[in-house]
């Protein structure tokens, strides 16, 4: 297979530096100036060096790292997804088929199995969720493959009707033991968080947890909280997969396992985001409807108030745990934004938008 442009580290790095490069920069209060490198793209931002802490092991010349868990569960990563594989005596059970990481799954999945003489064959593949930026390689497993996802999964990629992630033909409703060639996975649905569908997936043997997009070992969560649909269960999802005794995490994301205090930390920088936002909830609205009302720009009062809010918000965050978290300087405002947005509509502090006296 022909290596692609984004295998080359020095095109990774470039693409690593233009996705961090999103706006905002500027507006968290974080002093900029020891940032790592200087922008190679015009008008690109700068921001805080990744902290090493965050940073996972190399990745070989063709684009990714396969790492053994223990025993046969294995996980792979190329620094931006992460999927893992059971290498059972029956054949292989994949969790997660990111697109990023494409053939590379088959790469992997080959280095393993030609050193412990087991079959390469990927038998069955479970979805985490069905969101393509995890599951979007799926087709390249071809069609005999048994694909166990949740019932919602299943509602969702027959909607998508999407080529590239053929929908779940095992699907379960609260919990599924997938057992293979002497090996078990333990699946359940806690209900909707970050997608409706999303599931965790324990190696008891192991330990491990796989549970995408909820936790992310050594960074700040995505931007606007991982883009979930369900805002106040995502941050329950946190401490669900607290609640499970495993020792190893699978995040789904970036280009490390997790340990425990990855999830503590995590925790303590949303608890910290939460009480700020709460806090700065109280910003006086009234020159946002002196300038725009009434009867004037209204949509111009929302956007101006809530974002004067959510940078309020996200400076502390932002500078407290800048070196801590890596990213911390470039998702922290939208994740403020969302959480300022989830506290209007979910927990209905509507603030200067609340019932009229
Ligand atoms: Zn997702």
């Amino acid at each position: 297979m022909k290596p692609m442009p984004w295998d080359a580290p020095a095109y990774r790095r470039t693409l690593l530096r233009t996705a961090a490069a999103l706006p905002f920069a500027g507006f968290t209060g974080v002093a900029l100036e020891s940032s790592a490198a200087a922008a190679d793209g015009p008008g690109l931002p700068d921001f805080a060096p990744v902290p090493a802490a965050a940073i996972g092991p190399e990745l070989n010349d063709s684009g990714y790292f396969v790492g053994r868990i223990g025993g046969s569960l294995h996980w792979v990563t190329d620094g931006f997804y992460q999927a893992m594989f059971l290498s059972t005596r029956e054949g292989v059970v994949l969790v997660d088929a990111p697109p990023t990481i494409g053939h590379n799954l088959l790469r992997a999945i080959a280095e393993v199995t030609r050193a412990n003489g087991r079959p390469a064959k990927v038998t069955h593949l479970v979805y985490s969720h069905s969101h393509a930026d995890h599951s979007g390689a799926s087709s390249i497993l071809g069609k005999d493959v048994v694909r166990i996802g949740h019932v919602e999964c299943r509602r969702l990629l027959l909607r998508a009707n999407d080529p590239n992630r053929p929908a779940p033909t095992v699907t379960f409703e609260d919990h599924y033991t997938l057992e293979v060639g002497g090996e078990r996975l333990e699946l359940a649905y806690h209900g909707p968080n970050h997608s409706p569908d999303n599931v965790f997936v324990y190696a008891p043997e192991h330990r491990t947890l796989m549970v995408v997009d909820i936790l992310y070992p050594g960074w700040v969560p995505f931007k606007n909280i991982a883009v979930s649909q369900d805002i106040p269960a995502w941050l329950r999802a946190q401490d669900i997969a607290m609640g499970y005794p495993w020792r190893t995490l699978v995040g789904g994301h970036l280009g490390r396992l997790g340990v425990r205090a990855d999830g503590d930390l995590q925790r303590a920088y949303m608890a910290d985001l939460e009480a700020s936002t709460r806090a700065s909830m109280d910003l006086d609205p009234q020159p946002y409807f002196d300038k725009y009302g009434p009867q004037g720009n209204s949509w111009a009062i929302f956007k101006t108030y809530l974002d004067a809010v959510a940078v309020r918000a996200a400076a502390p965050v932002a500078a407290k745990y800048t070196g801590v978290l890596a990213a911390a300087d470039v998702f922290t405002l939208d994740n403020a934004a969302t959480l300022v947005e989830s506290f209007r509509i979910d927990a209905g502090l509507l603030g200067p938008f609340g019932t009229r006296p």
